[in-house]
Order: C-alpha cells, then structure tokens, then sequence
C-alpha cells in the first residue's frame, strides 16, 4: 500500500539522495576501494591500532598525526605504507600491531546519537532474515547508521538499501558514518526523509527490516510492497513491543514463519587453568522477531 506522495529527500546531501536514487558512479560498501584486498596502509583510511595488551584503537591516518598513549606515542606516519599485520614501536619502544577494523570494531566506535543495533543482534538478523546479496532491503528507522552498514555490506553492490528515516540529523549523522568507513558514499543506499508509518513509496522489496518504536504499525504498508515469500524483521528493545509485533502479524494471517528471538552472547577467559566465562557481558540489547509474507491471507 503507498501513500504516492513523492519521496521527502533531505537536502544537503550528495545528488545522488537528492535524485532520489543511487548513482552508479559511487562506491559501494562491500568494502573500501581504497583498502582493498592486501594493500599497503594509505593516508585517510581507518586503522585499528592495538597496545601491548591488546587494547584497541581506531585511528584515521595522517602522515603528521600519532596516537598518544601512556606507552609512548605511536606516529601514523610509521603505519603509513605498511601491510596490515605490521608492528610498530612507540616513542617509549612498545609494539603496537597496525589492523584493518572490522566493520564491527569501526560500529562500536563510530558516533551515534541513537540506540543501535549491536553487532550480535545483526549478525543473527542477517542470517535470520536471510540478507543475500542484490536484494532491495527497506530499513526504517536509519538512527545512527549502525545496522545500515550491516545491511549496505551484506546486499553488496548489485543490492539496494533503502532507508526511511524521520530525522533529518540522523540522515546526515549515517551518511557521516557510511562515509567515514567506507572512504567513499556508499551507491547502494538511499536515504528517504519520511515516516514510515505513513506509507512506503518502493515496490519490489525482499525485506523489509524495522527499528522503531512502533514496528506493527508498518505492517498494512507491506502487501504490495514486500514480495511474496520476502521476510519482515523488526527489532525492538521490549518484550512487550515484540509480544504486539507478533499479534499483530498473526493477526494478518498472511505471514508464516513467525518466530522471536533474544541472542545472549557471553565471551569466555581462556587463559591457562582461569577458564571461565568472562565476568560482564551485555545483559540485555533487544529482541528480534522475523515473518514471512505469503501471497494471500490463510
Ligand atoms: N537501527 C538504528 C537505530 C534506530 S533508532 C541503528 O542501528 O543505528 C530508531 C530510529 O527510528 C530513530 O532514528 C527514529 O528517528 C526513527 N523513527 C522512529 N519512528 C519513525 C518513523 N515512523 N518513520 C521513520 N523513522 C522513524
């Protein structure tokens, strides 16, 4: 069901959100070009420094910039040209090893004015929904970016995500982020300004994934827009939340495979006979619940 109001596009982005879709000529975030493969560290790209203990530090590169860290200063300029792996003394001759970060490490670290959805609990949506690449994903709300790199990354570059997102802010504030990681804007992503629960202005959708307040609210919005046979996810930090998701969708009687999950990660210490779970670990983030459309009421 759409509303046919045209697209809101936030201003003061690229053209390519202002036209409303993506250009071709734009990278795509299945990885930096920059940084592809086994090239040598560049000036401008993201690195993740670890310290002798194995802390981690993200750094964006420049050869006149360093690190400075109680165990010496570590200058870029010594990174700069190297492969990813390579050690490097600081000023007080400490090593400090010099990685690509994962996009989990960079997630962690990036800005964030929003909630976000932790690296576990996109790990699972992806699988759970089962996110491939070239799929035409909506996402609403976009928040800080952080399951939109997720998603960016899994549908590659003949994929599409696209975003809806009330807040012009947190528009800027991904574009930011998917900028910052990727070192390019991201061709496979476009941003609409717009409240979902207001109708959906694409067609052809595989998924449809949903963070926000008020997820079954979009749900008369999907017929005709989410594929037949396409999954619906939605993520919500309440108990209470997934219980009226997963009404609500039963109430449809058009999606099958309805199921609702919490992940629990715990990290262990493995460190001689000190074999144990580690003591913190993240108590609660949220839960995900995923269905599946069908081509008519059962
Ligand atoms: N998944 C994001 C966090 C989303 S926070 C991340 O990982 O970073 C929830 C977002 O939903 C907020 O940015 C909020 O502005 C947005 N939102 C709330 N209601 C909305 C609606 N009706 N339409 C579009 N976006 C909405």
């Amino acid at each position: 069901m759409q509303d046919g109001a045209p697209p809101a596009i936030v201003e003061k982005l690229s053209c390519a959100w202002r036209q409303g879709s993506p250009s071709p000529g734009l990278g795509h975030l299945t990885h930096n070009p920059q940084v592809a493969g086994n090239a040598l560290f560049v000036p401008g790209e993201i690195a993740l420094l670890l310290d002798p203990d194995g802390k981690r530090f993200l750094v964006r590169l420049a050869e006149r910039d360093s690190l400075h860290h109680h165990r010496g200063a570590v200058h870029h300029a010594d990174v700069i040209g190297q492969p990813e792996g390579c050690r490097v003394r600081s000023s007080q001759g400490r090593f400090f090893t010099a990685l690509r970060p994962r996009l989990l490490d960079f997630v962690l670290d990036m800005p964030r004015r929003s909630g976000i959805v932790y690296p576990k609990d996109a790990a699972h949506l992806l699988a759970w929904a089962d996110i491939a690449p070239g799929q035409r994903v909506l996402e609403a709300g976009v928040g800080s970016g952080a399951l939109t790199l997720a998603l960016l990354r899994a549908v590659g570059e003949r994929g599409l995500v696209m975003g809806y997102e009330l807040r012009a802010d947190f528009i800027e504030l991904t574009l930011a982020n998917v900028h910052a990681f990727a070192g390019v804007q991201a061709g496979n992503l476009l941003l609409r300004e717009r409240d979902i629960y207001t109708g959906i202005v694409d067609t052809d959708l595989d998924r449809v994934v949903l963070d926000l307040p008020e997820p079954w609210r979009v749900l008369p919005h999907l017929p005709g827009t989410l594929r037949s046979g396409g999954w619906v996810a939605a993520y919500t930090p309440s108990i209470i939340q997934a219980s009226q998701f997963v009404d609500a969708v039963r109430l449809t009687r058009q999606y099958v495979q309805l199921e609702t999950h919490e992940v629990l990660l715990r990290g262990w210490h493995i460190q001689g006979l000190a074999v144990r779970p580690e003591h913190d670990m993240f108590g609660h983030t949220g839960f995900l619940s995923v269905a599946r459309l069908i081509c008519e009421p059962a």
